[in-house]
């Protein structure tokens, strides 16, 4: 990443920094003078703000450039807009889409996901994302967040799922496609589960693994080595006891769904957050109202599995007109529930595509008749409010966790400079910038 402080050229003044920096023992006091202030919550922008920052966390957001007392640092954002760190809330932090993607599973160990899951970790948060919901991969992401949170790796804030639960044969089965010799046969540990006992004893698996929350694939997927793109896979009962017991463990659960009764299940039996929705009818959305139930849309991953399928042989036969098919429709879908009213939070499916592009879901969410304001929203507070952690995240407010971005021009007039993030805090660290 040029613009790092971690980059090769600057290691030694970022060394230098560091030693310096009273960060290192928690006291730092950092004054950011901001041009434009978009705040996560509130309808409005504000200028020439001065927003302080001490122990990781904002002290006081104030009118005006205030002077910086001495021993203070001074962070001059007058030609820029300053906002709340962004959130993703569906990543795949362990993987990333290439054309060799489905043999790795054969040739990779745990090890060789985990070191490039350290790159994408980077990635992401120089990406302005200082905040992601990992929704499933190896298993290797657990040990990633960890990382993170002990600062050896440098990364966004992660929430993950660990491995997803699906049925025998369903999207998040990890031996579908491979020969009866290696496909064994999975089980709760795994993430594979017929019926409510393995139902309950994959959530609590998960649970003693160290997750931080469930996902299931509640009806086939685009990319699983598998025909069905779209029926329903659990049934409710079962999809119940996963709920219930994700419940009584403090865990919330994402699922899954392209086809409409497998969402409507989910819903029902009370999942917190509906991933993609592709096929998402009125019914579903009057459901999701009723019940509260979080839309995360994944455009992004959309478009973007359907313009690799028209790459001959990057996925395998069976899965090309899946993604032809499915993938277009998120963006419309998308369109008609938030007109209809559904609560949605920011979610790309970055993994499926390249990490740090994640903002390009705000373009397609414009596109699709979203004011951009609210995209930000969606992307802060809400996402906040997905994961449950809104009272220390997800606005830039007096008392909250100082994770913070600034971008040169205005993503109000034009939401693309998201795609240049020009500086990145996260726990009052500067990590870009
Ligand atoms: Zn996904």
């Amino acid at each position: 990443m040029k613009n790092s402080v971690f980059g090769r050229k600057s290691i030694l003044a970022g060394l230098f920094a560091l030693l310096l920096s009273p960060t290192v023992f928690g006291q730092a006091l950092t004054y950011l003078h901001c041009g434009k202030v978009i705040d996560g919550s509130s309808e409005k922008v504000q200028t020439e703000m001065t927003i302080i920052v001490q122990d990781g966390r904002i002290t006081s957001i104030q009118k005006g450039y205030l002077e910086v007392p001495q021993g203070a640092t001074l962070i001059d954002h007058k030609n820029r807009t300053v906002l709340p760190g962004l959130m993703d809330m569906h990543v795949h932090m362990d993987h990333e889409t290439s054309p060799d993607g489905y043999s790795k599973s054969f040739r990779w160990n745990d090890a060789d996901y985990a070191f490039e899951s350290v790159n994408y970790a980077k990635t992401t948060l120089m990406a302005g994302f200082t905040t992601v919901r990992d929704l499933g991969g190896t298993g290797v992401n657990i040990a990633l967040r960890n990382a993170i949170n002990r600062g050896t790796v440098i990364g966004p804030r992660i929430f993950t799922a660990g491995k997803a639960i699906a049925i025998t044969g369903g999207h998040a089965d990890p031996t579908n496609g491979w020969n009866q010799t290696l496909m064994g046969d999975p089980g709760p540990q795994e993430g594979v589960v017929n019926g409510t006992d393995d139902c309950r004893k994959a959530v609590r698996q998960r649970y003693k693994n160290g997750t931080d929350l469930i996902k299931i694939t509640a009806t086939g997927g685009v990319l699983s080595v598998a025909k069905d793109g779209t029926g329903p896979h659990f049934t409710e009962i079962e999809m119940g006891a996963i709920v219930e017991t994700a419940n009584d463990l403090g865990m919330r659960i994402a699922a899954h769904c392209h086809g409409a009764e497998g969402m409507k299940r989910a819903v029902r039996a009370g999942v917190t957050s509906i991933e993609h929705g592709t096929y998402m009818d009125e019914e579903t959305m009057k459901l999701m109202i009723e019940r509260g139930t979080w839309y995360v849309p994944t455009i992004t991953a959309g478009r973007a599995v359907a313009d690799s399928a028209k790459i001959m042989g990057y996925y395998p036969k069976v899965v090309v007109p899946k993604a032809l098919k499915v993938g277009p429709q998120i963006q419309n879908t998308f369109g008609v529930a938030y007109k209809r009213g559904v609560k949605i939070a920011f979610g790309t499916d970055a993994g499926v595509f390249k990490h740090g592009l994640n903002a390009l879901e705000f373009q397609y969410m414009v596109e699709a008749g979203m004011p951009a304001m609210e995209t930000i929203r969606c992307a802060t507070l809400y996402s906040a409010q997905l994961l449950g952690i809104e009272a220390d995240y997800g606005t830039l407010e007096t008392g909250k966790v100082a994770d913070i971005i600034a971008v040169d021009g205005d993503p109000l007039q034009d939401v693309s400079v998201l795609m240049n993030v020009a500086f990145v805090m996260k726990d009052g660290v500067v990590y870009k910038g």
